[in-house]
C-alpha cells in the first residue's frame, strides 16, 4: 500500500528551501496518499544543538508544517525520537549498510568539511537511520528536495540488501518525489551552495519566520549579475544567481519558469528583485503569522506530537517486530 514519510531536521529555523524543495510537496500530497511528517531530533543532534534552541526548534517546525497547511487530522506528525522504533531499526541498517556505502555520500563530505575524523559517528551513519525513519513505515514516496536525492538511493540499496541477505521481500524500494521548479534553492549570498537552515550566514537565506523588511532586504541585496533576465530558459545557463531567482519566483507563484521568462524577460534585477520581494512576502507572512499564533500554545503542539506518536507506533511496532523475526531474534 502506498504511503508517504518525509522528515525535517530541528536544527534551526525553516527556509525559504524547506518550504519550497519539501513543505508544498507534503501538502499536496496528503489528499491522495496517507502521510507520516517527521521532526527528525535524532539527526537533528549528529551535530550539537543547544537543548533549549532543540525544543524551541522542534515545535517550531512542527507549528510551520501545521500553518503550511498539514493537518494533524489528516497526517500523522511526530517528532523521532517518541517513535523509538526508528533508532531500533536505525541500529538493524548500521549492519546491513557498507562503511564504503557511507563514504561516497556527499552531505557527509560537505558537513564534515576538512576535519572528518571529528565529526560524529552520527552524522556519518546519518543515511542508515534515514533509511529506517523511512522504512520503519515501509514508506513508498518519499517528497524530499535534490540535495536527498543521494540518501535515498542509498535507502534502496539498503533494502535491497536487506531483502537479499534473509531472503524475503520485506522492504519496499522507495521513489523519491523531487518535483517543481525550485527543487534545490540556492544561497543567496553563493549560487554555488544550497540554500541551508543550519548556514552560519543569516543573509544566504530567507527563514520563514523573517518579516516583510528582512525579507525584503535579503532579495535586494541577493547575489547577482549585471545582465537583465533573458527571456529563454537557455539564457539562464551560467547564471546560477539569476536562475535561483527566477526559480524562486516560479515556484512561489506555481509556474513555470518559461512562463515566468516570457513576462520578466529583459528587467533588470533593479525592477525584478522588488517583485520577488513583494511575492515571497504575500506568500510567506499569512504562514508565519499562523506559526507565531501557533508558537503561543506550546501546550498543544506537544499534545499534537503525543498523538502522532502512538499513531505512529501502531504502524512500526509490528514491522521492527517482523524484522527481528526475519533476523533471528528470540521474541
Ligand atoms: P541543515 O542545514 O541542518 O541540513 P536543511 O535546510 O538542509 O538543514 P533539512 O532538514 O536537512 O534542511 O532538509 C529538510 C528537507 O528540505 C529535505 O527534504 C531537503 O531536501 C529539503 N531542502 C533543504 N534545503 C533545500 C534547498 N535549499 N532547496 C530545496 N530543498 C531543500
Ligand atoms: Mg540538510
Amino acid at each position: 500500500a502506498p504511503r508517504v514519510f518525509s522528515g525535517i531536521q530541528p536544527s534551526g529555523g525553516l527556509t525559504l528551501g524547506n518550504y519550497l524543495g519539501a513543505i508544498k510537496r507534503f501538502v499536496s500530497m496528503q489528499d491522495e496518499y496517507p502521510c507520516v511528517y517527521c521532526m527528525v531530533d535524532l539527526h537533528a543532534i549528529t551535530v550539537w544543538q543547544d537543548p533549549k534552541d532543540l525544543v524551541h526548534n522542534t515545535r517550531e517546525l512542527a507549528a510551520g508544517l501545521i500553518a503550511s497547511g498539514i493537518s494533524p487530522e489528516k497526517s500523522i506528525l511526530i517528532n523521532q525520537s517518541q517513535v523509538p522504533e526508528h533508532a531500533q531499526l536505525g541500529w538493524v541498517f548500521n549492519c546491513v549498510a557498507r562503511m564504503g556505502w557511507m563514504q561516497r555520500m556527499t552531505q557527509f563530505k560537505d558537513k564534515a568539511g576538512k576535519n572528518a575524523q571529528n565529526a560524529s559517528l552520527g552524522l556519518f551513519g546519518y543515511p542508515a537511520l534515514m533509511a529506517a525513519d523511512i522504512l520503519i513505515y515501509h514508506a513508498t514516496h518519499v517528497p524530499v528536495g535534490e540535495d536527498q536525492k543521494q540518501h535515498l538511493e542509498l535507502t534502496r540499496d539498503i533494502a535491497a540488501k536487506f531483502n537479499h541477505d534473509y531472503g524475503v521481500d520485506f522492504f519496499p524500494l522507495t521513489e523519491p518525489v523531487i518535483e517543481g521548479a525550485a527543487t534545490r534553492v540556492m544561497s543567496l549570498r553563493d549560487g554555488s551552495k544550497k540554500m541551508s537552515k543550519s548556514d552560519p550566514s543569516d543573509a544566504s537565506r530567507i527563514n520563514m519566520t523573517d518579516d516583510a523588511d528582512s525579507i525584503a532586504k535579503k532579495i535586494r541585496k541577493a547575489k547577482t549579475d549585471p545582465d537583465a533576465l533573458p527571456s529563454e530558459i537557455d539564457g539562464l545557463k551560467d547564471r546560477p544567481e539569476a536562475r535561483n531567482l527566477v526559480n524562486i519566483y516560479a515556484a512561489l507563484n506555481d509556474q513555470t519558469v518559461e512562463d515566468v521568462l516570457a513576462e520578466v524577460g529583459g528587467q533588470q534585477f533593479g525592477t525584478f528583485k522588488p517583485q520577488l520581494a513583494e511575492l515571497a512576502v504575500s506568500k510567506l507572512s499569512p504562514i508565519s503569522h499562523e506559526m507565531a499564533r501557533l508558537m503561543d500554545d506550546p501546550a498543544e503542539i506537544d499534545r499534537i506530537l503525543a498523538k502522532g506518536a502512538a499513531q505512529a507506533r501502531e504502524i512500526t511496532a509490528p514491522i521492527l517486530s517482523k524484522t527481528y523475526e526475519i533476523m533471528g531474534m528470540v521474541r
